[in-house]
């Protein structure tokens, strides 16, 4: 075991503060990473403040990982020491399920071992996250990053970037087809980058006029107001399909309104009730219909990094220092946010 400092929430009011926490030492399996940049997902925010319960603390936030192959077990192959590597939202899964055996690890039906707040598959220790100078991690949940993306921006990428493509390449969206994003924070612009990079016209569906102005250079063709409620009715039956990021619950009537026949809304934000009610004529009137979609498998996730890369694709992030977390928190709160904060964590060691 060695120690290693952290940043850490101890119950759901009160602001993260430093901490020291143990990492493993790497099994034959496992990878040693020095962590150089963690992004700040709204999930983090969602889950230090226990909004979906079960919040266990002290609790060491953090699953969009990226920094430097510190140590490799001897089992190892696919990275050596100097590697710079990412980690996302898992850690394990139990490899042998359905859905494990379709390098779907998300769905992995024991439930996969979340990066944080989660236990261990194999001892009673608690999971910790990110925002720590380390992490020990099984080889199957780490990522090769190319050298040639710019290490700041990939993090978010781990999370943010594998939420959104995983469900437009599920979808096949492509050249020819009308794809609304909505809601433009960490995973809403990297949700309009991967459709424009995808060949589709892409529409920014956003409640904050403002943002609307980076459109471009998103790489969004058009900006929709969801607060307009004519301009929404102007767009009823255009899009091919929509991708919702909204993190809270929210009426999905107006945006269901916008599908055109036959086509498809995916659900990746809230996590809880959708109010008020859907009304069923919504999905008949036109055959509509609503799915969800959770990060992506470990393969998958590899594939968005070299996707990235090709594409030269990485999030627009504004850097802080590990002391600015609890800022960037209250930001997040009122849509201040272009487009991922993303934690130094060089910052760590001042702490
Ligand atoms: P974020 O950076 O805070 O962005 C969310 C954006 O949604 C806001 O910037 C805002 O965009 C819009 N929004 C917020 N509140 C709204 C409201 N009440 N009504 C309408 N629009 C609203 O959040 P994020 O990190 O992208 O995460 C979004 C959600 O996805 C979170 O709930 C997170 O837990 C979840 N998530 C899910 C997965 C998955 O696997 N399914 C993975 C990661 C995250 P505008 O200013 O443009 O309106
Ligand atoms: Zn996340
Ligand atoms: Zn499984």
């Amino acid at each position: 075991m060695s120690k290693v400092r952290s940043y850490a929430a101890h119950d759901a009011q009160s602001a993260l503060v430093p901490f020291e926490i143990e990492r493993r030492d790497p099994g034959p399996h496992d990878v040693r990473i020095e962590i150089s940049y963690a992004g700040i997902c709204h999930t983090d925010l969602h889950q230090t403040r226990n909004h979906w319960g079960g919040a266990q603390y002290p609790m060491v936030p953090g699953h969009e990982i990226v920094g430097r192959v510190l140590e490799v077990g001897r089992q190892v192959e696919k990275l050596d020491v100097g590697d710079i590597a990412g980690v996302g939202c898992m850690v394990d899964s139990c490899r042998e399920c359905s859905a494990c055996s379709e390098d779907l690890e998300q769905c992995c039906e024991h439930g996969a071992t979340w990066t944080y707040n989660s236990k261990e598959r194999h001892s009673e220790r608690m999971t910790y996250g990110g925002y720590s100078e380390q992490i020990v991690v099984d080889d199957r949940f780490v990522v090769k990053v190319p050298e040639s993306l710019d290490i700041k921006a990939v993090a978010p990428l781990f999370c943010a970037g594998i939420t959104t493509y995983s469900p437009l390449r599920r979808f096949r969206v492509g050249k020819g087809q009308r794809v609304g994003v909505i809601g433009l924070g960490g995973l809403g612009h990297m949700g309009i980058k991967f459709a424009k990079a995808l060949g589709a016209e892409v529409t920014m569906i956003t409640t904050s006029i403002e943002k609307g102005k980076d459109a471009q250079r998103l790489g969004a063709d058009e900006v929709l107001l969801s607060t307009d409620g004519s301009s929404l009715a102007k767009a009823a039956r255009s899009f091919d399909f929509l991708l919702d990021t909204i993190p809270v619950g929210h009426d999905l009537n107006p945006y269901v309104k916008l599908l055109k026949r036959d086509r498809t809304l995916v659900l990746v934000g809230a996590l809880t009730a959708l109010e008020p009610p859907l009304l069923g004529g919504m999905l008949m009137d036109g055959r509509k219909s609503i799915t969800g979609s959770s990060i992506g498998g470990m393969a998958e996730t590899q594939e968005m990094i070299d996707f990235c890369a090709e594409h030269q694709i990485v999030s627009d992030v504004e850097m802080l220092p590990i002391q600015n977390v609890n800022e960037a928190y209250a930001r997040l709160l009122t849509n201040d946010v272009r487009y991922r904060f993303v934690i130094d964590m060089a910052s760590l060691k001042a702490a």
